[in-house]
């Protein structure tokens, strides 16, 4: 019996359902990563049994999550019909930050059909109005798709069913409506959940993490937060809040955090501490993260400074998290993941200076800048197997 992948509630009748959606999600990925491909060749890279196969492919093509294709040619026998994702279904995926929204039309590989992004106007009140209305003009610009739901990827913790929001700091919008906001304007399933939640279950949905069950999601933006894979399932916690490392203490005489507290990781190691190492050591403050990195590229010394300074930070709290979970992986999400060559070492370095029982893998996720839109597109699709 293999170990459940995905978010359930642990009931144990549950199994054979578990087996089956393993075995499904499985399928399908190799369908998305091999297409065209034929059932047989299918049970050989999958190692499943040939009726096992096609009794999933029956269900993908009944969901019409797969259509079948051309008639291969070989040299004897019956000849196969190829298999690939239905390239006329889609998912809306929406990645939230505090002050912008980057918007996505993915095929159900999660394979980025078109990109459009939203800055937040200056008034919180008008914030979900802008968001709407950029998700309403890209649904119309894929009139002839079909959508599976709408994935929505949140800064900071977010009860689903009371459908508020329990702590975003660093947030000022009403954003705990988003959801049944965007429900009723597109009448449209809509998942959302924290984005490292969010990028961990990806990591599992698309397969990046195939043999691991105990991965953690670093996500490094404008503050700190992790999504939590633990004995193959996401952890929650209560109200779901697990997972808020970004505001464990790590300076007492640190500067002031957005959650009211003082010195807190995401102070030392977010984006935004990253910017204010290169304004202390530049003497001039820098425009955005970007601009960090791309200085940081062209072999600026301040933007390296600043960013090894801002990795250390980051390593300090992976043996935090380290000690805590003993994950096999530790995958870090965002910007700083652009320069890995130079963020990957330092922050390993300072993880494995501090005293481990076992070093996890510590690598960037493998979509790089799509990491947080692709894991919005894992939300509907698992959403969807459940
Ligand atoms: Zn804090």
């Amino acid at each position: 019996m293999p170990t459940s992948r995905f978010t359930l509630n642990g009931n144990l009748s549950a199994s054979n359902r578990i087996a089956r959606q393993i075995n499904r999600n499985l399928i399908f990925n190799q369908i998305r990563v091999k297409q065209p491909i034929s059932r047989a060749e299918l049970a050989r890279t999958s190692g499943l049994q040939r009726s096992t196969v096609s009794l999933i492919v029956e269900e993908l093509l009944t969901d019409r999550w797969v259509v079948e294709g051309l008639t291969g040619e070989i040299p004897r026998g019956r000849k196969p019909t190829f298999l690939n994702i239905n390239g006329q279904r889609g998912v809306l995926a929406l990645d939230i930050h505090p002050a912008h929204a980057m918007l996505a039309v993915t095929d159900l590989g999660g394979k980025i059909i078109s990109l459009d992004s939203v800055e937040f106007p200056a008034n919180p009140q008008n914030v979900i109005g802008a968001i709407l209305n950029s998700v309403k003009k890209m649904l119309r610009a894929h009139p002839n798709r079909t959508f599976e739901g709408i994935g929505i990827n949140l800064p900071g913790r977010f009860d689903p069913h009371l459908e508020k929001s329990i702590f975003a700091p660093n947030v000022d919008w009403p954003i705990g409506q988003l959801k049944s906001s965007v429900e009723r304007a597109t009448g449209l399933p809509v998942v959302v959940d924290n984005v490292a939640n969010a990028c961990a279950l990806s990591e599992i949905w698309f397969g990046h993490s195939d043999k691991i069950h105990d991965l953690v999601v670093v996500n490094v933006s404008e503050g700190i937060g992790t999504g939590i894979f633990a004995n193959g399932h996401l952890l929650r916690g209560q109200a779901g809040v697990a997972g808020e490392f970004g505001h464990v203490q790590l300076d007492p005489n640190g500067v002031r955090c957005g959650c009211g507290g003082k010195g807190c990781w995401e102070t030392i190691a977010s984006n935004r501490a990253g910017m204010r190492y290169f304004a202390e050591i530049a003497k001039k403050p820098i425009s955005s993260f970007d601009a960090l990195i791309q200085l940081a590229k062209a072999d600026d010394d301040a933007a390296k400074q600043a960013l090894t300074m801002m990795c250390k930070a980051l390593g300090r709290g992976m043996h935090m998290i380290a000690l805590a979970l003993a994950p096999g992986e530790i995958v870090v999400v965002g910007d700083i993941a652009n320069v890995w060559d130079l963020a990957g070492p330092v922050i390993e370095a300072e993880m494995r200076s501090f005293a481990l029982v076992r070093a996890p893998s510590i690598r960037s996720a493998r979509e790089g800048n799509k990491a947080r839109l692709r894991s919005a597109v894992a939300l509907i699709m698992n959403s969807k197997v459940l």
